[in-house]
């Protein structure tokens, strides 16, 4: 039975379940057998619908403005393709990703490391924020394959020179629209200038606002847009 007590301010009735998707196992992406294996252990069989879409678009270098909401997976569809592009040998920033809180960041560093392989002692640091600069500028010191950090903390190290980012091949805007939000929009600007205009950029976004495709156009070259389509 459905409860319909009208109110003005209900929130959308939930939808009808969506029809069952035809799954897409990982096994069917350019993954190395390392990052196959580290799948499985995980539990990690079928892509969800944002992984489906947006992972064989960005495993084959395009720039992409994928339009998810939380919880959709979207932190293992960017991971996986910079994972790939990662050489651990290489003590340089190949990969950040720039996100709107501590929180988010702290969540989006702890998946990367899962998917890591634990054995190329891949490093991952987080940049945000709220504590001091000087244990984050030794880690720096030590050598980092991958950031995760707020803008503005990030751009506070590219300011000081303790980040350089020469070696990077793949930036990612995770959130955007809440980055913009939150007023980031002179931060990112400020570190995008600072990133190899030959890379690779993934953004992320729960909505795409004229803000968001200002963005997109100003930091990608000729992005590919996913975007889910609504299930009725
Ligand atoms: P988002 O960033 O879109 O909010 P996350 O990347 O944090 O979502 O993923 C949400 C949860 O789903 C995490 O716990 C993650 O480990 C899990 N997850 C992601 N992709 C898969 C998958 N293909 N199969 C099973 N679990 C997954
Ligand atoms: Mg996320």
């Amino acid at each position: 039975m459905t409860d319909i007590v009208p109110t003005p301010d209900t929130a959308a009735e939930p939808l009808a379940a969506p029809a069952a998707a035809p799954a897409t196992p990982f096994t069917e992406l350019p993954l190395s057998p390392a990052l196959q294996a580290t799948l499985v252990q995980l539990g990690y069989l079928n892509m969800t619908p944002i992984q489906a879409a947006s992972l064989p678009v960005a495993l084959a270098g395009h720039d992409i403005i994928a339009q998810a909401k939380t919880g959709s997976g979207k932190t293992a569809a960017f991971a996986l393709p910079l994972l790939t592009k990662l050489n651990p040998r290489w003590f340089a920033v190949q990969a950040m990703v720039l996100c709107p809180t501590r929180e988010l960041a702290d969540q989006v560093t702890q998946e990367i490391r899962r998917l890591a392989r634990a054995e190329d002692n891949i490093k991952v640091l987080t940049l945000c924020g709220g504590t001091t600069m000087r244990p984050q500028r030794d880690s720096l010191a030590h050598g980092a394959h991958v950031v995760v950090g707020t803008p503005g903390r990030i751009m506070d190290h590219l300011e000081r020179g303790s980040l350089t980012l020469d070696g990077l091949n793949t930036l990612v805007l995770d959130e955007a629209d809440r980055m913009l939000d939150m007023g980031f929009h002179d931060d990112i600007v400020y570190v995008a200038k600072h990133c190899p205009a030959e890379r690779q950029t993934l953004l992320f976004s729960a909505t795409y606002p004229p803000a968001i495709a200002a963005l997109a156009s100003r930091f990608q070259r000729n992005p590919q847009e996913v975007k889910l389509r609504e299930q009725h």
